[in-house]
């Protein structure tokens, strides 16, 4: 086999947009993905098609993985583990810290290292100055590898501990999903009672940009556990809370989002923090079992 820079496997939006950054920075690229026509377009551009993921393997020493879960990369290199032996894999898949760490045990298992990673922009924008990636795993093996990562966007390596950035990239997945939700859930709401989206839209925007000044606020009371304050109590939220859901309904849109956030303010007010500040929810949303 022919050895290349770098192996990519998996072929989606993502893997397709690294591995022409990677050509472009004039990288030689091993690819191989399940549905072998979505290799076409990279291979036009230069890179190299392995016929079985046990060649893909073999090909490089670096071997990214961009697929849509954990379960496509035992999936893929199941078959292939004895071509394990001494690979660095990146997996750049979404998935939970838990599934995060088994990977990491078990390709330890089989003489590779796993540097897992999230990377936080979309197909376009990777490879771009505003492309940034979280990284975890064996420090040693990530500096080695980190100039051509680098590639793909600006990397943020978080530690030794391969679920860190599994973690940090869902936690910032859960603000981008819930929010866009949120942005969904009001435009609705207006669209409803005749307002089209497009007249809401600067609001919306002026909305989004007042919300980060807050977090800084927030984080101390988190940390504290303390909810001091009598401008915005939970029972004040608490009624506004239930005026969305109530208008949701009279406007005849979902209010599955709407309820969940009354039953934030429900139980916060239901445990006491009524006249505590609506930092207070931290108690019902920090929750554990
Ligand atoms: P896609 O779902 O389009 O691509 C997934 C890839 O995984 C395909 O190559 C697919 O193969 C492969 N795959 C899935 N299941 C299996 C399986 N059981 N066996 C073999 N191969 C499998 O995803 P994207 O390219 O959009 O995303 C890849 C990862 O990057 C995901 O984890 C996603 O969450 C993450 N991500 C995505 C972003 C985006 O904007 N799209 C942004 C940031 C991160 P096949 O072609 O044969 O179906």
């Amino acid at each position: 086999t022919t050895t290349t820079d770098v192996t990519l496997i998996g072929l989606g939006p993502m893997g397709q947009a690294m591995v022409h950054t990677f050509l472009r920075h004039g990288h030689s690229v091993t690819v191989w993905n399940r549905t072998a026509n979505r290799a076409d377009d990279v291979v036009a551009a230069g890179a190299v098609r392995a016929d079985s993921p046990a060649a893909a393997l073999a090909a490089s020493e670096l071997v990214v993985l961009s697929l849509t879960d954990y379960r496509a990369m035992y999936d893929i290199l199941g078959s292939a583990t004895d071509a394990l032996a001494g690979r660095v894999v990146v997996n750049l898949s979404s998935d939970t810290p838990a599934r995060t760490r088994e990977a990491s045990a078990w390709l330890a298992g089989h003489g590779a290292a796993l540097i897992a990673g999230g990377v936080m922009v979309p197909a376009p924008l990777v490879g771009t100055e505003n492309a940034y990636v979280f990284y975890s795993g064996p420090k040693e093996v990530f500096t080695t590898h980190e100039p051509v990562l680098r590639l793909l966007g600006r990397p943020d390596y978080l530690g030794e501990d391969p679920i860190l950035a599994q973690l940090y990239y869902q936690a910032q997945l859960t603000i981008f999903l819930t929010s866009l939700s949120a942005y969904l859930q009001a435009a609705a709401l207006m669209e409803a009672e005749g307002v089209p989206p497009r007249e809401f839209l600067r609001y919306a925007v002026d909305n989004f940009d007042t919300i980060s000044p807050f977090l800084a606020e927030t984080v101390e009371e988190l940390e504290k556990r303390s909810y001091p304050g009598h401008l915005s109590t939970a029972t004040m939220m608490g009624a506004t809370a239930d005026h969305i859901v109530a208008a949701s309904k009279e406007a005849g849109v979902d209010v599955a989002l709407p309820e969940a956030i009354r039953s934030h303010y429900d139980r916060a007010i239901a445990a006491g923090h009524g006249n505590d500040n609506w930092t207070s929810l931290w108690e019902v949303v920090r929750a554990r079992g």
